[in-house]
């Protein structure tokens, strides 16, 4: 009751945020200076608070892809760490946990290794969990998969050029699809829990899907095959909720 009460808190206070946004720009004063977002950040409903939200289905439901053993460790000790320890971060630097945590990873540069680490990982998750069905359609439709075969010739070979993205990550990380400053689509990857928001970020954009090749995300069933992995996991994708995120960000 109270987390939906905060929700709803917060959408209001993310479109609030819009607007000043906006505001700031057009008056192009003092107002744009203290809202200054990155270009390629875009606040929508899809914006992301600083609590953990509840998994949006059983530990068990993506055994096709994923087991129970790694959603329930992954969920509950590692996503539910960094969204503690991102919380605390806020405290300890001043931020205004009512504000979307995009904002903080616009200009993460500013803050600690702490709130990059654990804000990216939090961030990260909020979106990788809700990413995920028991009942994919496995391929989008609509706006989506139109702009998905215009930038990479197929969808075949947008799945092709993403897998390599989340193979050829060395160590820890995640593959992305984001959208560029100028709504382009690309495909990148990102070290450890960075993510395209961070202005530290070699690739910058906004992220439409992500896939964390961490090996916490794969290990016991997978081992060393992150390969395999991946391969599995375009059979739980969301389809249907990542063409809603994209569809907000046009
Ligand atoms: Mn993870």
């Amino acid at each position: 009751m109270k987390k939906n009460t905060s929700r709803r808190t917060f959408i209001a206070d993310s479109a609030k945020a819009t607007l000043a946004i906006t505001a700031g720009l057009t008056a192009g004063g003092s107002l744009m200076e203290a809202c200054a977002a990155p270009k390629h950040i875009i606040f929508s409903p899809f914006a992301t608070g600083f609590i953990q939200e509840p998994l949006p289905y059983g530990y068990n439901a993506l055994e096709k892809a994923i087991d129970t053993m790694t959603m329930e460790i992954h969920y509950t000790k590692h996503a539910g760490a960094y969204s503690a320890n991102v919380q605390d971060a806020a405290k300890a630097e001043g931020v205004d946990m009512t504000r979307p945590l995009e904002e903080v990873l616009g200009k993460i540069s500013k803050y600690s290794a702490k709130m990059r680490n654990n804000g990216g990982g939090h961030y990260n998750h909020e979106l990788f969990w809700k990413s995920m069905t028991a009942n994919s359609t496995e391929k989008p439709s609509g706006k989506l998969l139109l702009a998905i075969e215009s930038s990479f010739n197929s969808f075949d070979a947008f799945k092709t050029q993403f897998t390599d993205a989340g193979k050829n990550r060395f160590g820890s990380g995640w593959a992305w699809l984001f959208l560029d400053g100028d709504k382009k689509l690309r495909i990148g990857s990102t070290p450890n829990q960075d993510n395209p928001l961070m202005d530290i970020s070699e690739i910058k954009g906004m992220p439409v899907l992500g896939l964390d090749v961490w090996e916490h995300a794969y290990y016991l069933r997978y081992q060393n095959k992150r390969p395999d992995y991946i391969a599995s996991w375009w059979k739980v994708v969301n389809w249907d909720f990542i063409q809603k995120r994209y569809d907000s960000f046009l």
